[in-house]
């Protein structure tokens, strides 16, 4: 960033002046007496979602069953046609991503297809900073092919607590490793991992590695197919802006095609045997076979506003503008809040920080509880940790200055010590 002197509001003013996004901003519903800093746990409604979820309740309205095959976006196919506007925010081939299930269900679905346990290779690799969800899922699918769910399951540790490294992961992939689960993004520190480099090194190895993309989908370029990543999930409802509960989306590579889903339904099936309603399933070649039963058209149908939203905007431009908004919050955090008591867990070098910033403090949770009520939007991780998530497409620089002005006061008046230092029931 170009910074002669200290950072100031006026600053701030002039890059938003700069910024090539800012016009995006205009396409969300935005209230300008608050400070929206977490869309990396629930993006904001776009017009444009608002409109593609009208337009789906309209054809239900006026289609009824022949919904699934009419207007302008047929439900029938509906999964597959996100899936191929997806495609590029992920790096992959039209064919190899799917929107169906969630986070969580997609992780079931592709542990169940991928995670075959032989003798002496019978352990999952994940690591000890994972979102609680994928560890609960793969344990229970450890138990489902009669592994053992705590000793069949190797956590690769942290050694600060907040960051991961690679060498270490890589370290851990030994022999008896079928199958690695790890983020793109990790949900806490914000670190990018280095998935061509862990993709390489798992393939050396003869082990199949998968990524959670929640906290990259949306927010950083991929490259999954140049990679020759094995297969990816992610939610829609964080970077993606699709929505409280938006479908999911899965990715699996070519080179899988023909495999049978591991949880077969009858919208694994080709989909012009579907209705043929025969007992033996002839599923997708394609990562249409990974869907189950029939698709939440109502959850998926925001992503059409929202998908174009990025296809205009640009995967890399969006990212270019996200890595300077955090340069500048933490430039900011720097100029303003030192020797406040906030540590900076996220990682400064460009190429391992993604779209938010995690700040820790004792006083983390009514720290965040004086923010709202001053008007910023945070979001809180127990037990000490707030994120600050600047989105590239809806939030200013301004809005970055503002934030840090806010917090300076809340630290400066101890606003915070109205409240109580407990979480909330959703933080
Ligand atoms: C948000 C998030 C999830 C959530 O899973 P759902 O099934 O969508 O509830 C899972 N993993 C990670 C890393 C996340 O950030």
């Amino acid at each position: 960033m170009n910074n002669n002197g200290p950072l100031s509001l006026e600053k701030a003013v002039q890059l938003d002046k700069k910024d090539e996004l800012a016009k995006y901003r205009n396409e969300f519903y935005i209230n300008e007496e608050k400070i929206y800093l977490d869309g990396n746990s629930l993006g904001l409604l776009s017009k444009r979602a608002e409109g593609s979820l009208l337009d789906i309740l309209e054809s239900w309205k006026t289609l009824g069953i022949d919904g699934w095959t009419g207007g302008d976006n047929p439900w029938f196919y509906l999964a597959e046609s996100l899936g191929e506007k997806m495609a590029p925010l992920v790096g992959a081939e039209k064919d190899e991503v799917i929107v169906t299930g969630s986070t969580t269900i997609n992780l079931h679905q592709l542990a169940a297809t991928f995670f075959k346990p032989e003798k002496n290779r019978r352990k999952i690799l994940t690591d000890s900073l994972a979102f609680p969800t994928d560890i609960y899922a793969l344990k229970s699918q450890l138990q489902l092919q009669g592994c053992d769910p705590e000793g069949d399951l190797i956590k690769v540790e942290s050694r600060d607590g907040h960051t991961l490294e690679e060498e270490d992961i890589i370290n851990a992939m030994t022999e008896d490793v079928a199958l690695i689960i790890l983020p793109g993004v990790l949900y806490r520190s914000g670190q990018v991992l280095d998935m061509e480099r862990l993709t390489k090194e798992a393939h050396k190895r003869g082990i199949l590695i998968g990524f959670d993309l929640c906290h990259s989908a949306g927010s950083v370029p991929h490259d999954l197919s140049r990679w020759g990543t094995d297969f990816a999930f992610w939610c829609t409802y964080k970077h993606l802006n699709g929505g409280p509960g938006a479908t999911g989306a899965l990715y699996v590579n070519k080179r899988h095609f023909g495999k049978a889903p591991g949880l077969a339904g009858w919208f694994s099936s080709k989909k012009d045997k579907q209705f043929d309603m025969e007992h033996d399933l002839e599923h997708e070649e394609s990562a249409g076979a990974f869907q189950t039963g029939t698709p939440n058209i109502l959850s998926t149908a925001p992503l059409i506003g929202s998908l174009e939203i990025f296809k205009e905007a640009g995967i890399e431009n969006v990212r270019n503008k996200s890595l300077k908004l955090t340069e500048f919050m933490l430039k900011a955090l720097d100029q303003e809040l030192d020797g406040y008591g906030f540590k900076v867990r996220s990682p400064q070098d460009e190429k391992r920080r993604g779209g938010h910033i995690f700040l820790e403090h004792k006083e983390a949770a009514r720290i965040c509880k004086a923010l709202k009520a001053e008007g910023v939007i945070p979001d809180f991780r127990a037990p000490d940790g707030i994120r600050l998530a600047p989105v590239a497409l809806y939030n200013s620089y301004g809005d970055v200055w503002t934030a840090v002005t806010v917090l300076k006061r809340i630290m400066d008046k101890r606003l915070y010590e109205k409240y109580e230092n407990q979480r909330g029931v959703i933080a």
